[in-house]
């Protein structure tokens, strides 16, 4: 079970499969006051630099999921780099469906959200694993600026205008689904230059290595287009963000209140 492998060499070369720096990950783990021992699931956990950063610097435990063997070990390896891998744990496995046996503080998707066929799908998903008081990461993309035609929609990737919203249409699709937003970390121009061109510089030297690879065209092709496609399109009309989410809080007439999932 892997994924395209297309993503496998682009990518090899990332800590963070998305358009966060470091810094972000450092910002959203102290935003959410994380405390030692609180547990973390993260459903597409890639290289796992958010969970063992996280096991490093706030002394969660945690289990990551991913479907490419590639990232899972990487993460593994990470894990033990940073001296946690007794916190953490990394699962080779398609994540869709995946319901935690012991409830999360944390359930994150960032990045993956197709994992749950959506951001509804998957906040549904991930809040079967979650404990009550527990907190749901969603790592989603969002219109910046509205592209002014489909085609240049179609240009930063996106199957079509409707595949995302505005941020302020994101975070009311958040409250339609029940829950409040209670934190967010964006990404920004320069954070997504991080994701987008170290895959350039990476698929450059592959290219070098492997000139008659049977994606050798591909991944010339790419190299040839992605940097211009990038700063044109994704960079000016795509924002990304992290956002965290708690069941909204239901009050009674007697004045008591529970959870919307109570
Ligand atoms: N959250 C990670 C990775 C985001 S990229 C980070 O922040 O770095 C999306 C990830 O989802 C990739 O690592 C990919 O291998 C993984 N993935 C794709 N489909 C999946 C599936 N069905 N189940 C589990 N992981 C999946």
């Amino acid at each position: 079970m892997d994924i395209p492998r297309f993503f496998n060499i682009t990518e090899s070369e990332h800590r963070i499969h998305n358009p966060f720096t470091p810094d972000k990950f450092v910002t959203l783990g102290a935003a959410l006051r994380l405390k030692p021992g609180a547990r973390v699931l993260d459903l597409g956990s890639g290289s796992g630099e958010m969970l063992c950063t996280w096991a490093r610097d706030h002394g969660i435990v945690g289990t990551g999921i991913d479907m490419s063997p590639l990232f899972t070990a990487q993460a593994k390896l990470r894990a033990k780099e940073l001296g946690v891998a007794h916190q953490v744990d990394f699962i080779h496995d398609d994540a869709s469906g995946y319901i935690a046996e012991e409830k999360a503080d944390v359930a994150a998707c960032v990045g993956a959200t197709w994992i749950g066929g959506g951001a509804a799908g998957t906040i549904a998903l991930l809040a079967k694993s979650l404990c009550t008081g527990g907190i749901i990461l969603i790592g989603e993309p969002y219109w910046r600026q509205l592209p002014p035609t489909e085609d240049i929609a179609r240009k930063c990737l996106a199957s079509s205008m409707s595949d995302f919203l505005s941020l302020p249409e994101l975070l009311e699709s958040f409250g339609n689904l029940g829950y409040d937003v209670v934190e967010m970390v964006l990404a920004n121009q320069d954070s997504w230059d991080r994701y987008e061109a170290a895959k350039w510089l990476t698929m450059r030297r592959w290219l070098e290595e492997n000139p008659d690879d049977e994606l050798a065209e591909e991944i010339r092709s790419t190299l040839s287009t992605e940097p211009v496609r990038h700063v044109t399109y994704t960079r000016e009309y795509v924002g990304w963000g992290v956002f965290a989410l708690m069941p909204k809080l239901v009050s009674f007439p007697c004045g008591s209140v529970a959870t919307s999932e109570d």
